[in-house]
């Protein structure tokens, strides 16, 4: 900035100088009677012509500076060594994969502590699990361990029948999509945001993923259908549309393993009930791991782990659970009392 100041200051000082110069060459040279007046005011006139241009001189020079700090940036992005290693060749099978998480344990930072402990799960293929417990029990960093966002301090995970880390990187963030609260969006068309940017993808296969999500009213709505664009941020697309928009992106990819750390309560219940829709149509002759925070979202879950302090409570069938004398059971029945005390049920 201040290197552009110098520029712009010097740039007015020399055609303040210039302006002046031309004026009093001109009228001197008009006084001895060598020009006209016409020509003293055309040589000023030169004079403002050549301003312009110079102007933009600078400020091409602001921006390429911007441009020029952006860059640093990028490649200081670029050069960030990954903590998880893409050394893997292996390639997920198709359709719905079978999820093994073998004495999983993870820390964050050692003075923490361990965040999971000794988690040891095993999902067959196309099985809906609901995974309940405290904030902070670690429902969350166990997602992102079998999406391998990071790998576990110790233990394995193990997808398809083979380890995460012998899963080339492509094949696994194809197969698996991970959904969270977190949705970002990109400036572009709605077809560029469900795509990611993928140009291959036929237009009638987004038109369905965003239909399928219940959007479908949403996008008659568009101005230009999924060619409209969005803002960055999501400018002009609610929360409750971005979250269904991440959905669709999800749905695209057909995966074979969903992952979805349920939206909180933010959304209304109308929007609520549409999301409830769409996760049930995305998890279907899926496997899936649901994380809820409200019990409504696991009642159609064919099993319910729960999490808390980073070890596994109970897991088991949720028509069981629910029968018997569990933690499970009894989370029911404590919603189901909050739920008549504010009105909305019977007991
Ligand atoms: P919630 O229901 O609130 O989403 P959760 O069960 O998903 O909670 P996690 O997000 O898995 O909980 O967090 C488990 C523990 O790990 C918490 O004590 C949290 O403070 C810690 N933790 C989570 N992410 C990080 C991180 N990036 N760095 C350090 N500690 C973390
Ligand atoms: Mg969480």
């Amino acid at each position: 900035w201040i290197k552009r100041s110098f520029i712009w200051v010097g740039s007015i000082g020399l055609f303040s100088f210039g302006g002046i110069g031309a004026i009093a060459v001109g009228g001197w040279l008009s006084l001895r009677g060598s020009v006209t007046i016409g020509t003293t005011l055309l040589m000023y006139q030169y004079m403002l012509k050549l301003e312009e241009p110079i102007e933009q001189v600078t400020e091409q020079l602001a921006e390429f500076q911007k441009s020029a700090a952006g860059l640093r940036r990028t490649a200081e992005l670029m050069a960030t060594k990954p903590t998880v290693m893409r050394t893997g060749r292996g390639e997920l099978p198709s359709g719905p994969l079978s999820l093994e998480v073998k004495d999983v344990s993870y820390t964050y930072d050692e003075a923490e502590g361990t965040v999971l402990n000794q988690i040891s799960l095993s999902l067959r293929p196309g099985t809906r699990l609901g995974l309940l417990g405290r904030t902070g029990g670690g429902k969350s960093t166990l997602t992102k361990l079998v999406a391998r966002f990071f790998d576990p301090s110790e233990g394995s995970v193990l997808l398809g029948g083979i380890d995460l880390r012998e899963i080339s990187t492509d094949s696994l963030r194809t197969r698996v999509a991970f959904v969270n609260q977190d949705v970002r969006l990109f400036t572009g068309t709605v077809r560029q945001n469900v795509t990611i940017f993928d140009p291959t993808v036929s237009d009638s296969e987004v038109e369905r993923a965003v239909r399928e999500v219940g959007l479908g009213p949403w996008l008659d709505r568009l101005p230009s259908g999924i060619r409209t664009q969005i803002g960055l941020d999501g400018t002009g697309v609610s929360s409750g549309e971005a979250q269904l928009l991440a959905f669709a992106r999800a749905y695209l990819r057909d995966p074979g393993l969903v992952i979805l750390d349920e939206p909180s309560s933010r959304v209304d219940p109308a929007t609520e009930a549409m999301l409830s829709k769409a996760m049930d149509r995305l998890t279907a002759g899926r496997t899936s791991i649901i994380i809820a925070h409200r019990l409504d979202t696991v009642s159609t879950a064919e099993e319910i782990l729960i999490l808390d302090d980073g070890i596994v409570v109970e897991h088991g069938l949720r028509a069981e659970l629910a029968q018997t004398d569990s933690r499970f059971s009894a989370m029911v029945d404590a919603a189901s009392a909050g739920a008549f005390r504010q009105g909305r049920a019977r007991p």
